[in-house]
């Protein structure tokens, strides 16, 4: 993984002309399809213009076609020439732009038509069949490529050294808890050649910072209620502002205003609830989820957001987490489906006897990779 360079180099060579480095910023470079075997991660939050950076490609490589065959000598490796652009875009997202166009490369303030340079996947296998089918395109961008499975990283690697293509990946790479998004995105990172980071406004009132994260909140009544660290990582949602307290609304935040009450809570104390259930003893955890549904002040987790945000004026926001619906089915998806600390006995056998919301615990779990039927039966007993 190398960064850019580009960026030393501009400022060495303005700085002996006489410039004083902190006047520097970045070129807006055009694409150099003369380089071959990249792999480019181009990531930022939503609004950063990963979307109208892939347009520039595509509108520079229109340029770059009409030139010479000395130009398609030095852009050509093989079969593939890197002024052929195709573009790759998930499943999912077909639909999701219903004014435009299904070969449209919709952006803020207009769309391109790619004709048959686009092609919609679901999983890195399908990757692979378009990439043998089309072995004249040499640049290949693939959007939001952290939301296929991991092998998708070591098949774009492969390649890209072994014929020289170029990737071009749009992506978010941060979830809401800061955190890197997924094994997926951790491989791309790991495999890329340069890194082009894009950043956005905060969205916050009273801010105009330029920022990078990924903030996750409810409106509950209309107010900003920030998600809890422990909410569930995937939950399906459309693009549109939602006033559904089960519906997670995103926006791009600095980190002063990027609440993200509940991490040393997460850590702390239910964390530890998980590993004694995981011993047998499921008394404790059962004890603090029961109070989070029926008594939140006597659990454990108002006591510590209590103590760490109630006495400030400008963190009090973080308490509003607690105004977000179903916590304690959140809490216990966190630590069956991510940590893995509860059997799926346990789960049935808790949510039956908490009367927890069996149908958006089911359909989080699925989309979340991890189904359970909750229908079924155990034996409290037997636990
Ligand atoms: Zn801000």
């Amino acid at each position: 993984m190398a960064q850019s360079t580009t960026e030393l180099q501009t400022q060495t060579f303005l700085k002996s002309l006489g410039f004083p480095a902190l006047m520097v910023h970045d070129a807006q470079e055009h694409f150099d399809f003369t380089r071959s075997g990249r792999r480019i991660l181009v990531i930022g939050p939503m609004g950063s213009g990963k979307t109208e950076f892939s347009s520039r490609v595509w509108r520079d490589s229109k340029v770059a076609l009409k030139k010479s065959d000395t130009v398609a000598a030095l852009t050509t490796t093989g079969e593939a020439d890197r002024r052929r652009i195709f573009f790759i875009r998930s499943m999912l997202d077909k639909g999701r732009f219903p004014d435009y166009p299904d070969d449209a490369l919709a952006f803020r303030g207009g769309f391109e038509r790619l004709g048959d340079s686009i092609a919609h996947i679901s999983n890195s296998f399908e990757l692979e069949e378009v990439l043998e089918k089309t072995p004249r395109a040499g640049t290949w961008i693939i959007d939001e490529a952290s939301f296929y499975d991991e092998r998708i990283a070591y098949v774009v690697s492969n390649a890209s050294k072994s014929r020289g293509l170029n990737f071009i990946f749009p992506t978010l790479i941060l979830n809401f808890r800061k955190d890197i998004f997924n094994h997926t995105a951790r491989l791309l990172l790991e495999t890329a050649t340069e890194i082009i980071p894009l950043t956005a406004y905060c969205e916050h009132k009273d801010c105009i910072v330029d920022s990078l994260y990924t903030y996750r909140y409810y409106s509950v009544d209309g107010e900003e209620c920030p998600a809890l660290y422990f909410d569930p990582l995937i939950i399906v949602g459309g693009d549109t502002h939602k006033d559904n307290p089960l519906e997670p609304n995103y926006c791009t935040r600095c980190d002063k205003h990027h609440y993200l009450p509940g991490k040393e809570y997460t850590y702390l104390n239910l964390k530890p609830l998980g590993e004694k259930a995981a011993t047998g003893q499921i008394e404790p955890l059962l004890e603090e989820l029961y109070n989070i549904k029926n008594d939140l002040t006597a659990s454990q987790l108002y006591q510590q957001l209590q103590k760490r945000y109630d006495h400030e004026e400008d963190q009090r926001i973080n308490m509003n987490a607690l105004k977000v619906p179903l916590i304690a089915e959140r809490a216990l998806m966190f630590l069956f489906a991510e940590q893995n600390l509860l059997t799926e006995d346990q789960l049935i056998a808790i949510t039956e006897k908490l009367d927890l919301n069996r149908d958006y615990l089911s359909r989080t779990l699925a989309n979340n990779r991890r189904p359970v039927n909750l229908d079924q039966k155990v034996m409290w007993d037997l636990l």
